[in-house]
């Protein structure tokens, strides 16, 4: 089966949203494209004496509300339409937990289990040399996403600065903490879903602590996931994956030393006293929740009605294509949408930008409240919208969303 366009399924939430907004046709095209994007090319010396010619990219989806915001991905399968739908997420997100920032997202095509630490570092400065002009604290703030961490942000951040010629912090987020990096920016992502996690389970009358959880995806986002809610909520972590296969015990997880198996071992599979299950299978495992930690388009029309966990999680961005989304509302599955589940990431990226421009940082406590207390507010705003709409969880988030930027654009004029 073709793999769905990512761009195509974007475009598609956007026009479902329009309708039931009632979007005048001028806003509603301007949505439906990135306002902005920079395509470049990046020649790297590599180890061997030879220079690589990477291709990489830049997308400034709606700056309205603000600078735009989004993470930069290193990744072989990388597609301009993959960074286009994936701005336009960041978008909505940074506009539903009513940040003061538009959105972007960027990305490589390359693969970085194959490159040397130095090699990384000079196509991580070499990004930087070709995009310089097109960033800056208020104009575009780049973070971390799919297998980009805090050091190839120091390196970035130190190139860019080189560049304008003094320090400049808040041209990026997700930073080491002895770099400018904020308390509680490494587990923000999969925090803010937990806090949210809690939530929707009070919605569904499940007991968190008795909770059985299936996880997709064992990077950032899903390590954090797995650790946090057994440490906030005792949750029970039943099966684990990453792109190379997956791992079960229904006695329970320990996913510190599943962690320890996956860097001694370079994937989660054949961690001791657990059995192989596919990424197929995980998906449809008897689980009370599900939690996609990986890539785009995992639950699709062919797996959705399989799905048998009670909360849908979407920690990953993308992960569940419109057709599936109809089919899981339909069968009272509760689906937190990405732009509201995986929102602490960007959240905590802007309490890092406020850090940054004060040159006073928060004790950790500090963040961990102010996540809270606004993710839980983006909760309820979608949960009562999708209530009074009658509409699902994603198309309610997007409401509210869509609704803010429309505003903004109206009110400086532009539509
Ligand atoms: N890459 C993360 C996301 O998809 C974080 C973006 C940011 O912090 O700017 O939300």
């Amino acid at each position: 089966m073709k793999e769905k366009n990512p761009f195509e399924i974007c475009q598609a939430q956007l026009d479902q949203c329009a309708a039931i907004l009632k979007l005048e046709p001028a806003v509603h095209q301007m949505l439906r494209v990135p306002m902005r994007e920079i395509h470049v090319t990046i020649p790297v010396r590599m180890d061997d004496g030879s220079t690589q010619i990477f291709r990489g990219f830049r997308v400034q989806y709606n700056n309205a509300l603000g600078p735009t915001k989004g993470g930069i991905r290193f990744h072989p399968d990388e597609t301009i339409d993959t960074l286009r739908a994936l701005a336009a997420w960041m978008t909505w997100k940074t506009s539903l937990l009513g940040l003061p920032l538009g959105g972007g997202k960027g990305g490589v095509i390359c693969n970085p289990k194959a490159m040397s630490q130095g090699e990384l570092e000079r196509l991580s400065r070499g990004y930087i040399d070709q995009l310089a002009q097109f960033l800056g604290p208020d104009v575009d703030i780049p973070a971390p996403d799919v297998y980009t961490n805090p050091q190839i942000m120091a390196w970035m951040m130190d190139q860019y600065s080189k560049i304008v010629g003094k320090n400049q912090f808040g041209v990026i987020t997700g930073k080491p903490v002895g770099l400018g990096g904020s308390p509680g920016r490494e587990d923000a992502t999969a925090r803010g879903g937990l806090y949210v996690l809690r939530e929707a389970a009070k919605e569904c009358g499940l007991d968190l602590s008795s909770a059985t959880v299936a996880i997709q995806g064992y990077g950032n986002a899903g390590y954090h996931a797995a650790s946090l809610a057994c440490r906030l909520f005792g949750c029970k972590i039943v099966a684990i994956s990453d792109s190379q296969g997956g791992i079960y015990n229904g006695d329970g997880l320990v996913p510190e030393k599943v962690l320890e198996h996956k860097k001694k071992n370079g994937s989660v599979i054949n961690c001791p006293g657990t059995v192989p299950v596919s990424n197929e299978e995980l998906l449809e495992l008897k689980v009370d929740i599900l939690i996609p930690c990986a890539l785009e388009n995992v639950i699709t029309e062919k797996n959705a009605p399989a799905i048998r966990a009670k909360i849908v999680a979407e920690f990953a961005n993308g992960p569940t294509v419109p057709e599936a989304d109809d089919i899981l509302y339909d069968k009272g599955v509760h689906v937190i949408p990405d732009v509201l589940c995986n929102s602490g990431g960007v959240t905590v990226s802007y309490f890092e930008m406020v850090q940054n421009l004060y040159m006073y940082y928060w004790p950790e406590k500090e963040v961990y409240e102010k996540l809270d207390q606004r993710i839980t507010a983006a909760y309820y705003n979608v949960l009562n919208a999708s209530k009074k709409y009658r509409i699902n969880m994603r198309q309610a988030a997007y409401t509210v969303a869509v609704k803010r930027v429309a505003d903004a654009m109206k009110m400086r004029g532009w539509v």
